[in-house]
């Protein structure tokens, strides 16, 4: 179980990535990932013949029924959230790396 100082039920996410996500409000955001730069963004339902995308403008786009959609990963998406993955797999391996060496350490005393 992952809580975020359990402030996460009380609210909205604000101040992570800067745009706050109407959850339960009346106007229903879509996630949509261009197939072009693979950018994501977030679009209104119902607009008329889909969305373009705000990056290089491309029509382009596909609905993602987001299922890990949640206070988790919003602000994470396109570009941060590849940099993110990426930034965790090095945590990772340093980890990894100092918990190898800290073995050493014991065997070698
Ligand atoms: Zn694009």
């Amino acid at each position: 179980m992952r809580n975020l100082g359990g402030s996460s039920a009380a609210g909205t996410p604000a101040g992570r990535g800067g745009v706050p996500r109407n959850i339960c409000g009346a106007v229903p955001l879509y996630d949509f990932r261009c197939q072009r730069c693979e950018e994501r963004f977030e679009a209104l339902a119902g607009v008329s013949a889909g969305a373009a995308c705000p990056s290089c403008g491309s029509e382009e786009v596909e609905r993602v029924y987001s299922a890990f959609a949640g206070p988790f990963t919003v602000g994470l998406r396109g570009q941060a959230a590849k940099r993110s993955n990426a930034t965790r797999a090095v945590r990772e391996e340093q980890r990894r790396e100092r918990k190898e060496a800290r073995r050493q350490q014991r065997e070698g005393s």
